[in-house]
């Protein structure tokens, strides 16, 4: 079946994550893909929790699971937490199903008891292993019981596992709506997987089929390391006798390097980005253009405006490759967009962490200073943790900086010194100023005196801020006012003169 043939509203789609670790940015991008499929169809989108696999599940993936969807922004509408008609959404409370629907396929004869024990299959593979036979799975030793005998030595308590009967001979095909049409001969799908486990555990795959046609699944985007499992899908499926949905594999996720994203690359997991001070809208943002292309030359999109504009027909087939400058760069852009208060607010943290206010929480003053002062840094961060070394020189009187740091291009010692002298007057001035006024002042002035203007400027800033590159000096005049202003450039003027040779004085 065609999307286009659903009509609008019946599209359901999922995450299904078996957390067996922290969320991650594939996990993210499945996620936020099947959301915004959901959201431009007016359909639905479920989370799912696939722990069957209890050995590997731990509750604090979940617990990270909630957390980083919750700060990411973006949420089901059908899920463990938030319920729904299809429920429960959480696997290991559903067993009881899964067993009854091994069953049917068994009464089907689409699927078979083996009897199998663990040290017999592990047996085969070492013989192969050292035959080289380049066989591997099972060897399908059970298919062929008679099934009233298997059923009966099922009965009675024989242990065994449920293997699904693939129907050898034949080409199993979808239809992916990315990668066109696929095809596996069923003698190269996987011998005959089990579906439920000798504890009565159902596989992956059991669970994962039938709780897609349980939950109504219409599309299943995933990331394409699962295409080898979708002829087994789809070959139970057709012994189920149930509509499959439609297939969307995701292109890979890969480094620069071309190798899949890993720890070798950097940060992976959504906690670590966080924790490096990311901005939620900057990863979603960028995180949805891993794999897809919207509006050509656009780069920047709100969560809205990405589901309003996603299709089928955005994803690329070529792998997506992550690129943390491109990353860092959707940071600064996010930053330049927060108002004075939302940015105050993302630096607070780090400003208390770095002592910026001397220790303790801000007093009135100050948090005027630092409201006032996002203005001067806004353009120049790409972490909100790198805002208090920027900020510094506005809480606490920076050190004078030592003499050649002052000096303009070419300029000497005494030539810093009187231009230092000339500023001095303007100071307390422009502190009084706006931006515009200020610089015009400073430039009529610098044209009447014959100094040029970036001569003039030099040696103000490193006195005033204690560096040569800083926030911008009119703003930070002003946050400063003129006392502070000038008291910074008699300051620096005193520290220049005792570095002049003796005979000058
Ligand atoms: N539980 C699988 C996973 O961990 C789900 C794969 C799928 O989407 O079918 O990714
Ligand atoms: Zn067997």
């Amino acid at each position: 079946m065609n999307t286009t043939e659903r009509s609008a509203g019946t599209v359901r789609d999922r995450y299904a994550p078996s957390p067996p670790g922290l969320q991650h940015i594939g996990g993210v991008r499945t996620a936020l893909f099947n959301y915004l499929f959901a959201r431009s169809q007016k359909g639905k989108f479920i989370l799912r929790l696939e722990d069957t696999d209890r050995t590997r599940f731990d509750e604090r993936y979940v617990q990270n699971l909630y957390d980083t969807f919750d700060w990411l922004g973006f949420r089901w509408n059908e899920g463990p937490d938030t319920g729904g008609p299809s429920g429960p959404y959480i696997q290991s409370e559903r067993f009881e199903l899964y067993k009854k629907y091994a069953l049917e396929l068994i009464e089907k004869g689409r699927a078979y008891y083996c009897f199998c024990s663990a040290q017999r299959i592990e047996k085969i593979r070492q013989e192969r292993e050292a035959a080289h036979s380049g066989e591997s799975g099972y060897d399908r030793h059970c298919r062929g019981l008679d099934s009233a005998e298997a059923a009966g030595r099922a009965a009675s308590g024989e242990a065994h596992t449920v293997r699904l009967k693939i129907p050898l001979g034949e080409v199993t095909r979808f239809h992916d709506k990315l990668l066109g049409d696929i095809e596996w001969k069923n003698d190269d799908v996987n011998p005959d997987p089990v579906l439920l486990k000798s504890d009565g555990f159902p596989t992956y795959h059991l669970a994962n089929v039938v709780d897609d046609h349980l939950m109504g699944i219409t599309h299943v985007m995933r990331a394409q390391e699962w295409i080898p499992s979708t002829p087994l899908h789809v070959i139970m499926y057709q012994s189920f006798g149930w509509e499959a949905p439609e297939f969307c594999h995701l292109p890979m996720v890969m480094g620069q390097d071309g190798k899949k994203l890993s720890k070798r690359h950097g940060a992976t997991s959504i906690d670590e980005f966080r924790k490096q001070g990311y901005l939620s809208e900057a990863l979603v943002n960028y995180i949805a253009l891993l794999g897809a292309s919207y509006e050509e030359g656009k780069e920047l999109y709100t969560l809205e405006e990405l589901a309003r504009l996603f299709s089928l027909d955005k994803l690329n087939k070529a792998p997506a490759v992550f690129d943390y400058k491109k990353l860092e760069w959707y940071n600064g852009q996010y930053i330049r967009m927060k108002s004075d208060g939302e940015l105050a607010r993302l630096i607070l943290p780090y400003a208390l962490e770095a002592g910026l206010f001397g220790g303790n929480g801000p007093d009135a003053a100050q948090e005027k200073t630092f409201l006032a002062s996002m203005p001067l840094i806004r353009e120049r961060l790409v972490f909100p943790g790198e805002a208090p070394a920027k900020l510094a020189y506005l809480f606490t009187e920076p050190p004078v900086a030592p003499p050649e740091e002052f000096f303009p291009k070419k300029a000497t010692l005494a030539e810093t010194i009187a231009l230092l002298e000339k500023g001095l007057p303007l100071v307390s001035e422009m502190a009084l100023m706006n931006d515009e006024d200020a610089e015009n002042h400073i430039k009529a002035f610098a044209e009447k005196a014959g100094v040029k203007l970036g001569d003039l400027m030099m040696p103000l800033r490193v006195a005033i801020t204690g560096a040569r590159v800083s926030p911008p000096l009119f703003g930070s005049l002003r946050l400063l006012g003129k006392e502070r202003g000038a008291g910074r450039v008699e300051k620096a003027l005193k520290a220049l003169r005792k570095a002049l040779p003796t005979e000058l004085l």
